[in-house]
């Protein structure tokens, strides 16, 4: 199949890449490398199969495909509240650049969404069939504003010229080539425990989140692109193993052979208390479920990490 990967050279994007080109498909990925980088792309560029467009996924695109992952857009807290704009041009008018071009192609169509949709959950664990408790206005508005406008465009394409689309709600994922200075949680604290330097808890540290190695996350993409009785559909991915921030810290610690220290920092606004996937509906049509423990991928990741 002829594949275009949009934000291939992100994290997530990349390893999807490599996944794909291993199943003997040609990919074309497009990036406007602001936080895309091209070491990521080193093995895939080995490839034949492989080609890479350094392009803004806001302007016009044409390309023979079958396959759109729509994957470009800026994603850890700090990147989307500093290109607030970027982020929410990115997926509305890249969001419609890249159905156009399925449309025309009558290619198929992933779109990489987000827990944020979710906002500070109502319920617990999230489900698929939630509609969300996002402030529109807040801080973190422009990704998640953008993300669920991205949603409703990739839904009325659907619906209305019955394009063949599916959305996947990415929670927390990690693994190598997370960016060191990206801002997550899980970064933060790597590079702080091998500095030697305090782990920076925001707020008490109780709120929780839940966290997928990057292997697993990209199966559940492949499935979800590839297996029968997903067009139309909305799936959660993510692992369902939840931890509080302050339990990451101690296990970071234990895992980098340093005592733990740490320093409070105040709450960032709107930041969500808790969230775990039920990924229930995954498990019944896509047949799958995260295989690696945290403690396991984070032993993988502190490696890609020195
Ligand atoms: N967090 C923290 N210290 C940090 C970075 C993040 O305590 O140095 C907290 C943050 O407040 C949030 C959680 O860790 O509750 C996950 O934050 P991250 O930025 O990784 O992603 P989010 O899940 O909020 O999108």
């Amino acid at each position: 199949m002829r594949i275009l990967v949009a934000g291939g050279a992100g994290f997530i994007g990349s390893h999807l890449c490599d996944r794909l080109l291993k199943m003997n498909h040609q990919v074309t990925c497009l990036d406007n490398l602001k936080t895309g980088r091209l070491a990521n792309l080193k093995e895939a560029r080995e490839s034949k199969r492989f080609r890479f467009l350094r392009k803004d996924v806001r302007q016009p695109v044409s390309l023979a495909v079958d396959y759109v992952f729509n994957l470009a857009s800026y994603a850890s807290p700090p990147a989307y509240q500093k290109w607030s704009l970027e982020t929410l041009m990115t997926n509305a008018l890249g969001g419609y650049q890249l159905l156009e071009l399925a449309r025309r192609q009558g290619a198929k169509y992933l779109f990489a969404s987000t827990s944020e949709i979710y906002g500070d959950p109502l319920h617990h664990p999230q489900k698929e069939t939630d509609w969300g408790n996002v402030n529109p206005v807040g801080p973190r508005a422009c990704y998640d504003e953008a993300k669920r406008f991205g949603e409703a465009l990739t839904t009325e394409y659907h619906r209305k010229h019955r394009l063949n689309v599916r959305i996947a709600r990415i929670f927390n994922t990690y693994g190598p080539r997370l960016q060191k200075d990206d801002g997550r949680v899980l970064t933060n604290f790597i590079t702080q425990a091998q500095r030697g330097r305090a782990l920076t808890i925001y707020g008490h540290g109780r709120q929780t989140r839940s966290f997928c190695y990057v292997s697993d996350l990209v199966e559940g993409l492949l499935r979800a692109a590839f297996y029968p009785r997903t067009n139309g559909e909305i799936f959660n991915l993510g692992n369902t193993n939840e931890f509080t921030i302050q339990d990451v810290a101690e296990l970071v610690a234990e895992l980098t052979g340093k005592p733990l220290k740490t320093e409070s920092r105040p709450m960032p606004v709107d930041d969500p208390r808790r969230r775990r996937p039920d990924i229930s509906k995954a498990h019944r049509i896509l047949r799958w479920a995260p295989k690696v423990p945290l403690r396991e991928g984070l032993i993988r990741t502190l490696e890609g990490l020195k």
